[in-house]
């Protein structure tokens, strides 16, 4: 199952000529879901991966660069005759915040569903859930966590074989837990295979919640909307540094970084290479780079940069290639 973030929008607060306002879309398989709508968000999508049929919109919090693109994107998948129906979460307050703009994007024929969700509160999709969590803004923010099922452990198709079982329909019988012709699963299935975890902070001061929901996370996209020497003003506005964002990432022992929502004074350079510091796998993607995220045992998470003449191509400065 393919499972990708492409960053449809990495500054903070105001736009830059490079980077537009926060949006991420997770594309897993045939869902494609959306964290934030910055203004702009689609204008991001339509010159690049196309505004497609988004599954859920999820909102971090409701400061106008998370959510400000939202009516006009509404409206649109409207005038595009869109006939798949669309939830909206978000934290306490989204509902009442959108109820009042419905005079800009109406009520849409596809159907819209708005959702205020409490911490907590999972959103099951399939073989997968979306968990919000509080994280530490002004305000009620939250961050997301993408956790998908656990898989099946692995079948010893040679033990198995030994002992009696045909291969073909027995051996997926066997992993899915029941008993074939005497033998046990245990006997020759391994343990559940974890699935893979992503997490998106939104914007928020460094906190144990993230290490906690980020815990061996596949990536960590955290917001770095400060460097270092800019802590205090971090500290003052509930917003991370680089370095704290990198020091969360490291207590959370998660595979990558991703540092994104970055102040329109910082390029990039300096930001990842104060990350760099503290914790070596961290990466800043620029607006419409990728990072793929295959199955643990197919190798790291990796960065693809994005190429307006060809699509993407891979990172010429990406530290974790993937061997498979
Ligand atoms: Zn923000
Ligand atoms: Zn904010």
């Amino acid at each position: 199952m393919d499972l990708s973030l492409f960053f449809a929008g990495t500054a903070g607060s105001v736009p830059s000529a490079r980077r537009g306002l926060p949006a991420l879309l997770i594309r897993r398989g045939a869902d494609r879901i959306l964290i934030d709508c910055g203004e702009g968000t689609q204008r991001q999508l339509v010159r690049t991966v196309g505004l497609t049929d988004l599954t859920d919109i999820f909102l971090t919090h409701l400061h106008a660069d998370h959510w400000l693109g939202l009516p006009g994107m509404l409206k649109s998948f409207e005038l595009r005759d869109r006939e798949r129906p669309l939830t909206v979460h978000g934290p306490p307050g989204m509902t009442t915040l959108l109820e009042r703009l419905r005079p800009v994007y109406g009520r849409p024929r596809y159907g819209l569903t708005l959702r205020d969700l409490e911490p907590d509160e999972a959103v099951r999709r399939g073989d997968f859930e979306i968990v919000p969590f509080a994280v530490r803004h002004r305000g009620v923010a939250f961050g997301y966590a993408l956790v998908e099922d656990a898989r099946p452990g692995r079948l010893d198709a040679e033990l198995a074989e030994r002992l009696g079982v045909t291969p073909g329909p027995d051996f997926g019988r066997l992993q899915r837990g029941e008993t074939v012709g005497g033998v046990r699963p245990e006997q020759v299935v391994g343990e559940a295979r974890a699935g893979r975890r992503i997490v998106v902070t939104g914007d928020t001061a460094p906190t144990d919640a993230v290490v906690v929901a980020a815990h061996r996370a596949d990536v960590l996209v955290h917001e770095a909307t400060f460097a270092d020497e800019d802590a205090d003003r971090a500290a003052l506005t509930g917003h991370s540094t680089a370095r704290q964002a990198a020091q969360v990432a490291a207590d959370a022992e998660v595979r990558m970084l991703a540092l994104t929502h970055l102040s329109s004074r910082y390029a990039g350079g300096e930001i990842r290479d104060e990350a760099r510091a503290v914790f070596p796998e961290t990466e800043v993607p620029r607006d419409f780079d990728t990072i793929e995220v295959p199955l643990p045992e197919r190798g790291n998470p990796v960065l693809v940069r994005w190429d307006s003449g060809r699509g993407t191509r891979p990172a010429a400065d990406a530290p974790l290639q993937s061997p498979a």
